[in-house]
């Protein structure tokens, strides 16, 4: 039986309407919102993410920064003591005390080890080391000219040192030591009476050979970080040097030394109360100098790999920030030092942070949000899918008759019409056929009236069984039916009725317990063959005759012409 759904709509309509099915729409639309609501919120999370990198950037900027105010002013002592050497070997002082300092010198620069202490008060003691000595090492020469200048320079220099030294132990220290076989060292404590053996250390310390014209021929500041072997083991050390030329020759070499204790007190200044995430100093192979942990946390090392990555990211750019597992990495190569500020912040940290919070709040207020649309999404699905199978329950219902589940009567005219007019656009015949049950009453009055039912649905059944997928069939009275034709002429439509006719008529049919009953209908047939009428309320009437004329004839019989249209 062909279905009547939305029949009056043209088929675009149809299939837009078939697309758009409500179930489909509602599905559309929670995908639209949580789609946009996941973009919102990611979103969010970018630009959260991006405040939190720049500010882990400001804060290292700033450290950075101090940081590098700090060994600036190292720095600039040693420019200021450089200058002071060079204005005294061009200009020495005349005094006495220097003068005998000199004659001192001669006496002595035989002797295997030699000191000359002016004024232990004032300024720094000379240490020396015989001229075999110099003359046995290759980057050492007493042969200068100016060997009388150079030491009454760096007693001069002395004076300085020592009103510009504030720190006491091994934590800084400032040095000259001169390539003619002395030195002078800021810090006491360091020294012990094998002056030989200092001297040698510092002249083979590569902060001292690095200062050679051919290793550093712009002859400016270096960084070094090393291993300087103590009584209680290797220790690093760190020290800035500057050269000291004059005339262009090599004199020696002004450095301050810096223990690692000193590096991470200058990192906690620079820090200046700063308290979230740990700051590090890396010198330029990736040797951890200081950290502002304290003394008793020992920071986490970073694994071999990570510190390749960030030596692989300090060759292209001179600050950036990468993710670690589960730490996030920040770093600024140093200005006034060969070396990088590393920030530290594990994620932990930062969760607990400010933007931690939000943004952990942000995603909480998503998943509630997601949440609660997949809930409403499931409630309201289930309420369209009940609305629609009401609905087209509802459309069945006003469509067919519920008994034979044909079309009713008004269905059937509306459909048939439609039908007539598609024939007779395509010159093509309609055909109608009228039947009706013969004695139903009789049947009702003898078995009741369920079982008259059981017939009729009975006869609709055989009916459907019959006709071709093109047909309409309609009950269009208590137990008369019409079939509608499109395309059957009226031969096709009286054989159709005939095959009919002879399906009803010849079975027995179990009516009660035991009780069989054989049925039989009579039929009117009508056709737009006849006179090109497609009229199809003429045509029913016409076929009604017939159907007339058939009982009267009788009964159980098929009446293909005749009646009102002859
Ligand atoms: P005829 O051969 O002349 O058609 O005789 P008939 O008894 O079939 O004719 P009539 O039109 O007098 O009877 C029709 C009967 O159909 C009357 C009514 O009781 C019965 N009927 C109408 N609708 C229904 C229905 O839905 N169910 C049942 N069981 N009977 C119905
Ligand atoms: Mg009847
Ligand atoms: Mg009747």
């Amino acid at each position: 039986m062909p279905h009547l759904s939305r029949v009056e709509n043209p088929r675009w309509l149809k299939r837009l309407s078939h697309r758009s099915s409500p179930d489909r729409v509602v599905n559309v639309c929670f995908c639209v919102v949580l789609l946009f609501s996941t973009l919102l919120t990611w979103r969010e999370v970018v630009v959260l993410e991006d405040a939190y990198i720049s500010s882990q950037r400001n804060s290292l900027e700033n450290v950075t920064h101090e940081f590098n105010n700090q060994l600036q002013v190292s720095i600039e002592r040693l420019i200021f003591y450089r200058n002071g050497m060079q204005a005294a070997l061009e200009r020495p002082l005349a005094f006495d005390v220097l003068h005998n300092a000199g004659e001192e010198f001669e006496r002595k620069r035989t002797q295997h080890q030699w000191s000359i202490l002016l004024d232990n008060q004032r300024t720094l003691p000379v240490h020396g080391v015989s001229d075999a000595f110099v003359d046995d090492t290759t980057i050492l020469s007493r042969d200068s000219l100016l060997l009388g200048n150079e030491l009454t320079a760096t007693l001069e220099v002395g004076y300085l040192l020592r009103l510009s030294t504030t720190l006491k132990g091994d934590s800084q220290q400032m040095l000259y030591v001169s390539r003619a076989g002395f030195f002078i060292a800021s810090n006491p404590t360091m020294l012990s009476n094998d002056v030989v053996g200092q001297y040698y250390a510092l002249v083979t310390s590569p902060w001292f050979v690095d200062q050679s014209e051919r290793t550093n021929p712009n002859r400016g500041i270096r960084w070094v970080s090393w291993m300087l072997d103590t009584p209680e083991g290797p220790k690093r050390r760190i020290a800035v040097s500057l050269p000291v030329d004059y005339q262009h020759y090599w004199h020696g070499v002004l450095a301050i030394d810096f223990s690692l204790a000193q590096m991470k007190h200058l990192l906690s200044t620079a820090m200046q109360g700063e308290k979230e995430g740990e700051y590090r100093l890396y010198d330029r192979q990736m040797n951890l100098l200081a950290s502002s942990l304290s003394v008793e946390a020992t920071p986490q090392p970073l694994s071999n790999s990570e510190k390749a990555q960030l030596a692989r990211a300090l060759e292209y750019d001179n600050h950036g920030g990468m993710r670690f597992a589960t730490r996030y990495v920040n770093w600024e190569k140093m200005r006034n030092f060969d070396g990088v500020l590393v920030r530290i912040h594990p994620l932990n940290e930062g969760i607990r942070g400010d933007f931690g919070t939000i943004s952990v709040a942000l995603s909480l207020v998503w998943a509630l949000f997601t949440t609660m649309l997949i809930i409403s999404w499931v409630v309201i699905r289930r309420m369209v899918r009940n609305m629609s199978t009401l609905q087209s329950s509802l459309q069945w219902q006003a469509w067919h008759d519920g008994l034979t589940r044909l079309y009713n009567r008004s269905t059937l005219f509306d459909l048939a019409a439609k039908a007539a007019r598609e024939c007779e656009l395509h010159g093509e015949s309609l055909s109608v056929i009228q039947l009706d049950l013969d004695y139903f009453k009789g049947i009702n009055d003898r078995f009741g009236h369920q079982a008259g039912d059981r017939v009729l649905s009975h006869v609709s059944s055989t009916i459907v069984s019959q006709i071709r997928k093109d047909d309409l069939a309609g009950r269009v009275g208590g137990e008369e039916f019409c079939l509608v034709m499109p395309g059957a002429s009226r031969k096709d439509a009286c054989a159709m009725a005939e095959r009919i006719r002879a399906k009803i008529n010849n079975r027995e049919m179990l009516i009660g317990k035991g009780t069989t009953l054989r049925i039989s209908a009579s039929f009117g047939v009508s056709s737009s063959d006849e006179k090109g009428i497609y009229d199809i309320e003429h045509l029913q009437s016409v076929a009604d005759g017939r159907l007339y004329l058939a009982k009267q004839n009788g009964r159980n019989q098929v009446c293909c012409q005749g009646g009102a249209s002859q």
